[in-house]
C-alpha cells in the first residue's frame, strides 16, 4: 500500500476505531480501545474492546472488529487500525494470532492514538508476528 488512497484508507479505519472507542466497555481498567478492519470488500468493520468482571474474558477491540467482519460474512482481511489513549496501543499477542487468520503477512497495522492529531505508527503484521502459528487446513479435510 502506498499514495493518496492507503492515506484515505488509513484515516478511515482510524475514524471508525476512533467512533468504536467511544462505546469501549472498560469500566475495570479504564483503557478504552478502538479498532477497525478493512474487508476485502472494501468495507470497514469496526470493535471496541469488551471487558467483564471476571477479568480474563475480556474481549479486545481487535478480535471485537474481527468478529464484526466475520460475522459479515468477510474472511479476508487487508488493514487494521487501533485506537487508545496515550502510547499508540499495539496488539496484544492473542490479537496478532486472530489477525493472522484471516490478514497476510504484508496486510497492515495501523496504532495511534485517541486524539485524532497523535501520531500514526505504521507497522506490518508478519513484523507484529513472524512464524505465526498456522493449522494446515488439509489436516482437517478428507479431500
Ligand atoms: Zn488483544
Amino acid at each position: 500500500m502506498s499514495g493518496g488512497l492507503d492515506r484515505h484508507i488509513r484515516d478511515a479505519l482510524l475514524t471508525a476505531a476512533r467512533t468504536a472507542r467511544r462505546h469501549a466497555y472498560a469500566p475495570y481498567s479504564r483503557y478504552a480501545v478502538g479498532a477497525a478492519v478493512l474487508g476485502d470488500n472494501e468495507e470497514v468493520y469496526a470493535g471496541a474492546n469488551v471487558e467483564n468482571a471476571s477479568y480474563g474474558l475480556t474481549i479486545c477491540a481487535e478480535r471485537s472488529a474481527v468478529a464484526a467482519a466475520v460475522a459479515a460474512g468477510v474472511h479476508r482481511l487487508r488493514a487494521v487500525a487501533v485506537v487508545a489513549d496515550g502510547a499508540p496501543p499495539l496488539p496484544c499477542g492473542a490479537c496478532r494470532q486472530v489477525l493472522v487468520e484471516f490478514m497476510q503477512p504484508d496486510a497492515v497495522v495501523w496504532v495511534a492514538g485517541a486524539d485524532p492529531r497523535s501520531r500514526v505508527k505504521q507497522f506490518r503484521l508478519g513484523d507484529l508476528l513472524p512464524e505465526a502459528f498456522r493449522l494446515d487446513r488439509r489436516m482437517g479435510s478428507r479431500k
